[in-house]
């Protein structure tokens, strides 16, 4: 059988013009490098990019969730710019400097919660994951880590051992790091038999409850990480139940709650942080993505007794909170005030909430609309009644007809149907619309024909 890369990377042409580039990619850079389309960035500016042959694309990607502010936002650039000018790096533990310092004021300012906060900056979001771990391991002095089935926590070995999807991600990487172990996420449009949506939450609660009673007593767990709406796994939006359930849990046995932040924070649910929709707040948070404006740089931010269970030397690296990332990121916060990008998420949120609900009820094919603010989805699946999903030669060439027609857009979830939208929060109603309408020309013509039994005709009547 072909893997997704030998499948994808063939299946469309690269636009015109572009592919010499193409060929120079596949001869020079591995193939395990996956592409969502097969455009060569030249230039780009808040919610638009342009292709090296100059034609213009609505960027519904945002580098996957990392430009909430935009692309190349003045402010951010002017910050970069300025901080060039004086330095690049000093390594934080060699040379400690204030934009650092400043980033952590900052996150511990907007991470909920009314106690004493302290923060640690990296670079990505795995490492972010990475260190989440060490801290609520030294601070618990236990070794369990609890994860959730269709998470996504990054690539390295930690978070790829915490990630709840096998192919493609962990395939053939073992062994895994031990002592993690996996539990139900609610998942409303997918429950068990038997299992109404509304109870999915409580479900996934009961599944973690037998966990605790035949595989890991609770009492060696030190950490539980969960995302607050599944990002990778497909915009899956846990039932009310589900975060107040786990810090109840977290706080019965002493285990350390850790939201994984990275794709859902800085405003792209319309609050600051997703968590905070369930009113539930974490012991520690990972954040990376939009937080950098573009740039490298991720960190854990929580309880600041918690934070400094780590002895000195404990933790670090070369690279984190560069100076560089920590500049664009003070721009970052400024602009979320000034522009108001919070309001802005929830005006995003509706507008696409509003189409993706309307095409819910023309298209047999698009299973659920959901999400959560501007982390707006739509599952794709062959037949509504079965809920298989779309497969993945459509999938590629719904993506691929977007992309012709300039609009870059993503796909997600356990089994790749899920589009989803994480377009700059600065995108003008105009440009969201713009987008929308290319989305909804590519399904409008979309025709799933019946030829297994298990696809069916595209259009509601
Ligand atoms: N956690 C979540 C929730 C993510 O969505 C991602 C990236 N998609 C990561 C961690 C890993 O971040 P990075 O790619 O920066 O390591």
């Amino acid at each position: 059988m072909k893997t997704l890369n030998e499948r994808t990377l063939k299946h469309s042409p690269a636009p015109g013009g572009q592919s010499a580039l193409w060929s120079r990619r596949e001869a020079s850079v591995s193939r395990a490098l996956y592409h969502y389309t097969r455009i060569f960035a030249d230039r780009a500016k808040g919610a638009v990019l342009w292709d090296t042959q100059g034609k213009r694309y609505l960027d519904f990607a945002g580098g996957i969730g990392t430009l909430n502010v935009g692309h190349c936002h003045p402010r951010v650039v002017a910050a970069i710019k300025e901080q060039a000018e004086r330095f690049l790096h000093t390594c934080f533990h060699v040379a400690p400097y204030e934009g650092y310092v400043r980033v952590c004021e900052h996150l511990t300012k907007v991470a909920p919660g009314n106690f004493p906060k302290k923060a640690v900056l990296l670079s990505t979001g795995a490492e972010a994951v990475e260190n989440a771990v060490k801290i609520a391991r030294r601070y618990t002095g236990r070794e369990g880590i609890v994860a959730f089935n269709l998470s996504f926590h990054g690539r390295t070995l930690m978070a790829l051992t915490l990630t709840g999807k096998e192919k493609p991600y962990r395939d053939g990487f073992g062994p895994y790091a031990p002592e993690v172990y996996h539990s139900p996420y609610p998942y409303p449009y997918r429950t068990p038999a038997g299992v109404s949506a509304d109870k999915a939450g409580a479900y996934a609660l009961e599944r973690l409850n037998e966990l605790f009673e035949v595989k890991v007593d609770p009492k060696r767990v030190a950490a539980m990480i969960v995302e607050p709406v599944l990002g990778e796994g497909g915009f899956v939006v846990p039932t009310p139940d589900f975060l107040p359930g786990l810090r109840k849990l977290c706080d019965r046995h002493g285990i350390v709650l850790i939201f994984d932040e990275v794709q859902t924070g800085f405003g792209r649910t319309g609050t600051m942080f997703a968590g905070e929709h369930a009113g539930v707040v974490p012991d520690l948070m990972t954040v990376a993505k939009s937080l950098g404006g573009g740039l490298p740089l991720s960190g854990v931010v929580g309880k600041a007794k918690i934070m400094d269970a780590v002895s000195p030397g404990g933790l670090g690296g070369t690279y984190g909170g560069n100076p560089l990332a920590c500049a664009a990121a003070l721009a970052v916060f400024e602009i979320f005030e000034e522009e108001n990008l919070l309001k802005r998420a929830q005006a995003i949120g509706r507008l696409i909430e509003k189409r993706f609900k309307a095409w819910e009820r023309r298209f047999d094919f698009v299973g659920e609309a959901r999400g959560l603010g501007a982390m707006q989805a739509l599952e794709l699946v062959a037949e509504p009644k079965t809920k298989a999903p779309l497969p993945e030669d459509i999938m590629r060439s719904i993506l691929d007809q977007c992309a012709d027609r300039g609009l870059i857009i993503l796909k997600a979830g356990l089994y790749n149907n899920v589009l989803r939208s994480l377009a700059p929060l600065v995108a003008s109603d105009q440009e969201v619309e713009e987008g929308l309408d290319i989305l909804e020309s590519v399904l409008s013509g979309l025709r799933v024909k019946a030829n297994n039994g298990h696809r069916s005709s595209s259009v509601k009547r």
